[in-house]
């Protein structure tokens, strides 16, 4: 089902959406995850609603920040609706393509994103609240408070969804391409690589937000991080450690990770994680063509293998072959 609503209006575009999220609990839903109004005008905050009233609440815009795929998993067995961004709609194709979630548990109501607030939020000398009466679309703010990562975004449009509500949006062309911070961070040599990792891994707490926020970590109970059998970390809270734990956890997410930067933002102290895991994104892509959570068909590479890889020249043959 498309149903794009025919208006742009910031309003009609609110009652649309509330409308969209009515019509999922008369068709079997018990929830729908959206957002609603936050602890500040700026910010929207996850909201459960469970009754058509609840839904008169739900909002979007540029204070729409949190990934709601990330509860997914923990409904799993219940048919519910929920809100998705583009960058949100990669993680629940994602977890589509792995068996994680079933598609008819599901119905995903898609809202194109002109980009959500960055880690500092509204600065107090700035405006008051995103611009709610824009004459057409979501409210948006400028590009100076996005995240970075909307600054460079290559699917602002949910790439699956039941219904969309409001007007498509183009996707980012950042100068020098999406990756020329990566190309810059990578081409400090190794050692100064290593030092700025031990220098920013040495902040970690070890709170774990950062696994518990990524919507693709799903182990759990049994995370390696916590459990004594087999005993890969220690509790110790050495340099050591704490890269050892973010380079298991980026492998784990190799080829899965969708940049939706939950990690990243959820980290207390601020440690860059994303950039880690877009390293090994670029390589899946790079190597295998492989985009996560855009393909609800595709099975992760890291997921299956080829007897022969033609872009990996130790098992290739042929064109890929060095
Ligand atoms: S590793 Fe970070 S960026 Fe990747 S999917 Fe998980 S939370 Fe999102
Ligand atoms: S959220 Fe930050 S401080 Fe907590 S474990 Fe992850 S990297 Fe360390």
């Amino acid at each position: 089902m498309s149903d794009r609503s025919g208006s742009t209006n910031p309003d009609a575009l609110r009652e649309a959406l509330r409308r969209a999220a009515r019509e999922a609990l008369a068709g079997g839903a018990e929830l729908v995850l959206g957002w609603g109004p936050g602890p500040d005008p700026a910010t929207l905050a996850p909201l459960f609603a469970a009754s058509a009233e609840e839904c008169a609440a739900l909002d979007f815009g540029p204070g729409a920040v949190r990934n709601l795929a990330g509860y997914l998993r923990g409904l799993a067995g219940r048919k519910v609706a929920v809100c998705v961004k583009g960058c949100d709609s990669r993680s629940v194709v994602q977890l589509l393509s792995e068996g994680l979630l079933r598609r008819e548990e599901l119905i995903l109501i898609g809202l194109p994103c002109a980009g959500v607030l960055g880690r500092d939020g509204l600065p107090a000398d700035g405006p008051a609240q995103p611009e709610r009466d824009a004459p057409e679309g979501w409210p948006s703010v400028p590009d100076a408070l996005l995240d970075a990562r909307c600054l460079r975004c290559r699917f602002p449009n949910p790439v699956l969804a039941d219904v969309t509500i409001g007007p498509e949006r183009t996707p980012r062309e950042p100068e020098g391409g999406p990756h020329a911070d990566l190309d810059a961070f990578l081409a400090q040599p190794v050692m100064e690589r290593f030092r700025h990792w031990e220098r920013e891994l040495g902040r970690c707490l070890r709170c774990y937000a950062c696994r518990n926020a990524c919507p693709l970590c799903v182990c759990r109970d049994h995370c390696l991080a916590e459990t004594r059998r087999p005993g890969w970390l220690s509790q110790s809270s050495s340099v050591r450690e704490k890269l050892l734990f973010q380079v298991i956890h980026a492998v784990h997410t190799a080829g899965r990770c969708t940049e939706c930067g939950e990690c990243q933002r959820a980290c207390p102290v601020g440690i860059p994680l994303l950039t880690m895991k877009r390293v090994l994104a670029r390589e899946a892509e790079a190597l295998f063509g492989h985009v996560a959570g855009t393909d609800p068909a595709q099975v992760p590479p890291l997921l299956t293998f080829r007897a022969e890889e033609p872009t990996i020249p130790d098992h290739g043959t042929g064109e890929g072959d060095r």
